[in-house]
């Protein structure tokens, strides 16, 4: 098995990435693991695809290891693409997930549905030595309810709505990972390793 490492803190994204990668002959591995913090990376892009890339080429320099980082968010039409990039930081820091989609569906009130409209984005980039980088990009599209609806996922999943009608707070885990922004990007990315 190759070693990979997973350039993330969150121990979900590293699970799913291990899933992925396991069948490929590829051995995920955390930074912790392999020895090093990259919790001073700060993701200065201004784009997902940007802050991907500034995550993985620090996680390459810093072990050796060909890293692999992702970078995901929500983008609403009407707020011109915000909170974009910042959407884990939307309402500041300590703020939980409750308080982001307060901040989200107060900056929409009296917002139209037709006019909800917003996509997820997920970019992943693998810095595999120094000449080779492999990228992938999925998108989610869908509109902003008025209220929360459903309990299932993270982030802002309850107030997300999907083509038939549920919130992503309202799918399975397996039903998400179907139709989402990082399940298409997951299958992209590997289909490109394989
Ligand atoms: P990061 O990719 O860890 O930087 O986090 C991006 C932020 O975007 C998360 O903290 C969530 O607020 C939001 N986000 C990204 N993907 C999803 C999703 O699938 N559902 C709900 N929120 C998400």
């Amino acid at each position: 098995m190759t070693k990979y490492l997973i350039a993330t803190n969150n121990p979900g994204k590293v699970k799913e990435f291990a899933r992925i990668l396991s069948p490929l002959g590829i051995e995920a591995v955390t930074a912790k693991e392999a020895g090093v913090s990259l919790d001073d990376v700060e993701e200065t892009g201004e784009t997902f695809a940007e802050n991907a890339y500034i995550k993985a080429r620090a996680a390459f320099e810093r072990t050796g290891l060909p890293s692999i980082a992702d970078d995901s968010g929500l983008s609403v039409d009407a707020l011109n693409g915000e909170p974009g990039v910042y959407s884990a930081r939307y309402a500041g820091q300590g703020a939980d997930d409750a308080k982001r989609i307060e901040k989200l569906l107060h900056n929409l009130e009296g917002v139209e549905k037709d006019k909800r409209t917003a996509h997820f984005t997920c970019s992943i980039c693998c810095v595999v030595d120094n000449d080779t980088v492999i990228t992938a990009e999925g998108k989610c599209y869908g509109v902003i309810a008025e209220k929360p609806m459903g309990d299932g996922g993270f982030g802002y999943d309850p107030v997300f709505l999907t083509e038939d009608g549920r919130t992503f707070g309202q799918l399975s885990a397996e039903e998400k990972d179907k139709v989402s922004h990082r399940g298409k990007a997951l299958r992209e990315f590997s289909g490109k390793m394989s």
